[in-house]
């Protein structure tokens, strides 16, 4: 390649009008000397323009440039590296993008790329076998109209996937698929799916496992509870020594049956991912009721318990569960506060849907805590818990029915001033009348 094609331009440009002027010299015709020179320079550029083009336009592969004189042999030349460069670095990127796809083809989870819109733009092997996504017809699909099970459309429509989802494969009924979206670049979409058909299976062993220990024990309980309870009511015809014995196992045997009472109501929660029925049910009379049996469980501490009914926003969904869910919330705020404490119930409405709160005056309960308070058996302290017969179960239905109904559980406390336990229900689920 000439380097110095600066030097050879000018050298030739001026070897050119050299001659030129000698042909005029000799012709006498100076001007046309000129001319024709300039003709033939041009002639000859433009014969290098079209070499160019044609080459351009035909290139294979690695076609070398065709020779070229000067500065248009420089230009081929640069054009050429260009290529090649660009050549190099575009084979190193695909083979960037063949490892990925390799890798994410050899996953056994499913990885599905959508546009902003929610279409599939690319999926990988595993993806066919959870989702049946068939290649290449479904390319440029809506990933809804692909997986049609209705809490997948609910769950990709309402934009929020901090939580995964779990749903029947749209293959095989028996397959269980987890799916997780993120979001990435511009509002597209990066979707997740895996197998947890065992998790599944093993979960639903647990569960049917407690609902089914819960329903054996209820009988010999019952049973037990029944002749304990027929030998207090004939206390003259037993043994004085043996009636405080008694009269304790009556009392945990009591407990035992809330707390089978406790699991199999919560094992029935978990059956189903929505309420038993779907009523509008009047909160504002539901608190009411709650409230005043509240006051009965508070009898001689005296708590001073308030109602402000701000709403007469009605809810969809289950009325026993609701009520179950608040008399839990309400109840533990007169459990856990000292006598004379107070307890006070709040029901309003706004944009951003219903919303009832329990503010109690009581212990308070440690940040720490917070986190795990709606666990089942999960208790602060557990002689404060035991000395009220709580089960460790109360928060934990709370919580799995506030889930039924969309609504979620916001815990606010201080220690040694109180706490507060907001139910919040979105929009969706409120009726205002
Ligand atoms: P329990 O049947 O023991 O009351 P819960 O699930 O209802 O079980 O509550 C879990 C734990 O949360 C309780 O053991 C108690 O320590 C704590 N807790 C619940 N409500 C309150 C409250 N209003 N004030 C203080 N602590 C509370």
């Amino acid at each position: 390649m000439n380097q110095n094609w600066h030097g050879t331009l000018i050298r030739h440009m001026l070897l050119l009008v050299t001659a030129c002027l000698v042909m005029g010299l000799i012709s006498g015709y100076y001007g046309w000397s000129m001319a024709a020179g300039l003709g033939i320079y041009l002639a000859w550029t433009l014969k290098q323009l079209l070499r160019m083009h044609e080459w351009l336009r035909e290139q294979k592969a690695d076609e070398p440039p065709p020779d070229g004189y000067g500065l248009w042999g420089d230009v081929f030349d640069s054009i050429y590296h260009l290529q090649r460069r660009d050549q190099r670095v575009r084979g190193r990127l695909q083979a960037v993008i063949d490892r990925v796809q390799e890798s994410t083809a050899a996953l056994r989870d499913a990885v599905i790329m959508l546009d902003s819109e929610g279409n599939l733009e690319w999926w990988n092997r595993a993806a066919e076998t959870l989702l049946g996504l068939k290649t290449p017809q479904d390319s440029g699909q809506p990933v809804t109209n692909l997986v049609r099970h209705p809490q997948f459309k609910e769950y990709f429509e309402q934009n929020n996937y901090l939580e995964p989802l779990e749903i029947p494969s749209p293959v095989n009924d028996r397959l269980r698929v987890q799916l997780l979206i993120t979001r990435y670049g511009n509002n597209e979409h990066l979707m997740l799916v895996r197998d947890v058909t065992r998790i599944h299976q093993l979960e639903q062993m647990r569960k049917d496992f407690v609902a089914n220990v819960s329903h054996e024990l209820r009988t010999p309980l019952t049973v037990i509870c029944g002749y304990l309870e027929t030998l207090l009511d004939n206390v003259e015809g037993v043994n004085p020594r043996w009636v405080r014995a008694l009269q304790q196992m009556q009392q945990q045997g009591e407990r035992m049956q809330t707390l089978l009472n406790d699991l199999l109501l919560l094992a029935k929660l978990e059956a189903t991912g929505y309420p038993s029925d779907n009523q509008p049910v009047v909160v504002a009379t539901m608190l009411q009721g709650v409230k005043n049996d509240a006051q009965a469980l508070s009898a001689q501490r005296n708590h001073v318990i308030t109602l402000e009914i701000d709403s007469q926003a009605r809810l969809k969904g289950s009325e026993q569960e609701l009520r179950s869910a608040f008399s839990n919330l309400i109840f533990n705020a007169v459990k856990y506060t000292p006598a004379e404490g107070s307890v006070h119930i709040r029901w309003w409405a706004d944009e951003r849907g219903a919303h009832m709160s329990v503010t109690d005056s009581g212990p308070g309960i440690e940040a720490k805590h917070l986190p795990r308070l709606t666990e089942r058996f999960y208790r602060v302290d557990s002689s404060r818990a035991s000395n009220t017969g709580g089960t460790g179960l109360g928060l934990a239905i709370a919580k799995h029915v506030l889930l039924r109904h969309r609504g979620t559980l916001n815990i606010v406390s201080v220690v040694g001033k109180g706490s507060t336990f907001t139910c919040h229900f979105p929009s969706s689920q409120v009726i205002n009348s």
